[in-house]
């Protein structure tokens, strides 16, 4: 930087950049920075809206898919049924059970009788309703029972003579070959053990009968073999043989909960009660030696099956009773409303509400109707917890895998029936059920808000809304910078100025002094020799002073303009040392000062430029003499250190404030203690001493405390080797 550009009016400068600045680059990035984020804001409503869209989209394609599984239940019974005419008997049964059994979704498959009696040909219940099962059997009524037979029950039940009333039923046994009768007979054999304490005689005489004579059906259709079951059971814990009693009995309650006897409501009950309180008491007891753990987890499933055999066969028996007017209204309803003509089976799928129960039913109005086919209807009931289970929750996690979207199904009374799991506070975005209400759930879709910086990300605009807010970033970045560079520019100026003004009166004061007392001698006023030499020793140190800052300024302007020429040659450090501290010695004698100067032995000599090194020692020199204070002492001395020679100039005046150690290098910088302000300078000397080292590639560093003094020391390199 030349020293002749002087800053002109800098706050007004400082202000002018920054207006321009900010009117040119802020204020258009600012607005650049605003459209940017109106933009993503607009995307980010977008955004939402295509959203929702693929919301929309997906969950239709899942209701179809859950709709396409209903309709395939339904295609595969009207193809069944279409293949087969008249009131459905043996022959139907393989193939609907097929059909049923191959569709976890059918709960039950069920015909209209004349549109009036609901009927499930395939039902398999736990139970039939009470008082059903007469009807479904055709019994031709007991066996007439021969007279050896009566005799013996004479024999077992008046005269309480078992053992005659055994041998009598073992006649009647051997002359009866009609197998019915064989069992009854059997049954009445064990019965009479049992009274007469053969307990393991009538244990195998039970297991004879539940083997070969279990169908037999006595009294009300009831067959032989639960209750010989059951007597076997009971029997094996009479006799204290508990593994087979447990094994026995929990094979029972197996054997009733598979249906394995067609019973009644009320047989069933009775059966089950006993089998359970039976197993209950014999878990209960402490049975040596038997593991009992795999029994009870036997049992507990069991029970579990029960109750969902139970639920089924209730459904399907309240379903049977009250169903039947509501669906035959419906069907002739629909058949009305939708074509009088039609002539193609279709389903109607109705969610019915019968005694608080909700069956999921889809019934086929059957086209051909003539005067023999008295079934005008067919229909499954859907089972609406696999539907949920195993259609329903798979398809909902497949179309909407992440935890992006929650969902969750209601029923109609509100009740979560499936739920995604994600957090409820999202808002629903999205709401849609099946069509025809069938199942009767709703559907519903949250979703967490877009955030802004995904908007930001996602947006088609994203990459410009970026490079918008980069230049943003960049601008206020490069605003930052300026105004630094400004406040340093102002600084240098206000250095600048502050230099003219120390410089002119640097100049101007010696010069005053010179003039005047050179009038003084010229007009021969100054009477003593003595006065006369005074006078010449401060027109002396004058003139010093103004050639050490006219150096100073030409060496510097010199140098910062890279003009200056360096002269290197090797020269004896010492004796250079001592011509400064003698001239100096000369110009300050007056003012009492005493600088010594101390040489180590065995310096070597070094390349330098004299005039140069000379130069930057008198200006330290000269800062010790300035920056002294009240002392007058000062020290120069040169030794080697390590692979340098070091020149120190110790004065024990004022010192440097610790702030100001580091700049004091800097150009125009002068200390700002208000004592070295009253020192005149140029804050020129110590960039001219740095300048001037570095030439010679060496440093020049301070050490100083306030109040004891400094050290300037430069330390030149040795020369490598051969010369430097
Ligand atoms: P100046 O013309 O102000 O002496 P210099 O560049 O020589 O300029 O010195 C810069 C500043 O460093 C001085 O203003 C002074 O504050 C400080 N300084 C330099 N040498 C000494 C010293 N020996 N003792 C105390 N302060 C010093």
């Amino acid at each position: 930087m030349s020293l002749k550009r002087m800053g002109k009016g800098p706050m007004h400068q400082r202000r002018r950049v920054i207006l321009l600045f900010g009117a040119g680059i802020v204020l258009p990035s600012l607005l650049l920075g605003y459209l940017a984020f109106r933009g993503i804001q607009n995307d980010r409503a977008l955004l939402e809206k295509e959203r929702l869209e693929k919301t929309r989209e997906t969950a239709d394609r899942l209701l179809k898919t859950v709709d396409a599984e209903i309709t395939s239940v339904e295609s595969a019974l009207a193809k069944l049924v279409a293949g087969h005419s008249g009131t459905p008997g043996a022959d139907w049964a393989v193939a609907l059970e097929t059909y049923a059994s191959d569709r976890p979704l059918v709960e039950q498959v069920f015909y209209l009788q004349d549109l009036e009696d609901i009927r499930f040909p395939i039902a398999c219940l736990l139970y039939v309703p009470d008082g059903r099962r007469e009807s479904s059997l055709s019994l031709s009524g007991l066996p007439v029972l021969p007279a050896e037979f009566q005799a013996a029950q004479r024999l077992e039940f008046q005269e309480n003579n078992y053992p005659k009333a055994l041998a009598a039923y073992r006649k009647a046994q051997s002359g009866t070959s009609d197998p019915r009768l064989a069992g009854i007979v059997l049954n009445a054999i064990a019965r009479t053990q049992k009274k007469s304490g053969l307990l393991k005689d009538a244990i195998s005489t039970y297991e004879q009968i539940a083997r070969e004579h279990g169908a037999i059906v006595v009294a009300g259709g009831l067959p032989l073999a639960p209750s010989a079951s059951l007597e076997i059971c009971h029997l094996a814990r009479e006799i204290r043989d508990i593994p087979k009693a447990l094994q026995m009995s929990i094979g029972f309650y197996r054997s009733l909960i598979r249906r394995e006897w067609m019973l009644e409501r009320a047989e069933f009950d009775f059966f089950v009660g006993r089998a359970k309180s039976l197993i209950e008491e014999l878990l209960a007891g402490k049975a040596a030696g038997i593991e009992l753990a795999p029994w009870q987890k036997e049992f507990r499933d069991l029970q579990v099956e029960e109750a969902e055999g139970r639920l089924r066969a209730d459904r399907a028996a309240v379903f049977e009773q009250d169903a039947a007017p509501t669906l035959a209204a419906r069907i002739a309803g629909g058949r009305e409303a939708s074509n009088p003509t039609f002539t193609s089976p279709t389903f109607t799928r109705l969610a019915l509400d019968i005694a608080n129960v909700t069956y999921l039913v889809s019934v086929e109005r059957l086209a051909a109707q003539t005067a023999n086919t008295p079934i005008r209807a067919w229909g499954v009931i859907i089972d609406a917890g696999r539907l949920r289970e195993n259609v329903l929750r798979p398809a909902l996690l497949d179309h909407f895998p992440s935890g992006e979207m929650s969902w969750e199904v209601k029923a109609r009374d509100g009740a979560v029936l499936l739920s995604s799991g994600n957090p409820a506070s999202w808002p629903v975005v999205f709401r849609t059920s099946f069509s025809s209400n069938f199942p009767d759930w709703t559907l519903e879709f949250r979703q967490p808000p877009p955030r802004l910086i995904k908007t930001f990300l996602l947006s088609r605009r994203g990459l410009y809304s970026f490079v918008f807010l980069l230049l943003a970033g960049i601008l206020v970045f490069g605003l930052v910078l300026t105004i630094r560079a400004v406040s340093h520019e102002l600084e240098l100026a206000r250095m600048k100025s502050d230099f003219v003004s120390t410089v002119s009166h640097e100049f101007k004061s010696p010069l005053t002094s010179i003039r005047q007392l050179a009038e003084m001698l010229q007009s021969g006023r100054v009477p003593s020799e003595d006065r006369r030499q005074k006078y010449y020793d401060v027109l002396l140190e004058q003139s010093e002073r103004l050639t050490l800052l006219t150096d100073n300024i030409l060496s510097l302007a010199k140098i910062e303009e890279g003009r200056a020429e360096f002269t290197f040659e090797t020269t004896d450090i010492s004796a250079l040392l001592s011509g400064v501290v003698a001239s100096f010695q000369e110009r300050v004698r007056h003012e009492g000062f005493d600088i010594g100067l101390e040489v180590g032995d065995a310096l070597p000599l070094l390349a330098v430029d004299r005039t140069a090194l000379s130069q930057a020692v008198t200006n330290l020199v000269d800062n010790a003499v300035k920056y002294s204070g009240d002392s007058r002492k000062i020290s120069v001395s040169a030794s080697l250190k390590g692979e340098t020679v070091a020149i120190a100039v110790r004065d024990f005046g004022v010192g440097i404030k610790k702030e100001d150690l580091d700049r004091v290098f800097e150009r125009f910088y002068r200390g700002g203690d208000a004592l070295t302000r009253t020192v005149k300078g140029s804050g020129l000397g110590l960039t001219l001493v740095r300048e001037i080292v570095a030439a010679h590639r060496g440093k020049v560093d301070v050490e100083s405390e306030p109040g004891k003094g400094s050290t300037f020391t430069i330390r030149l390199p040795l020369p490598q080797r051969e010369g430097a």
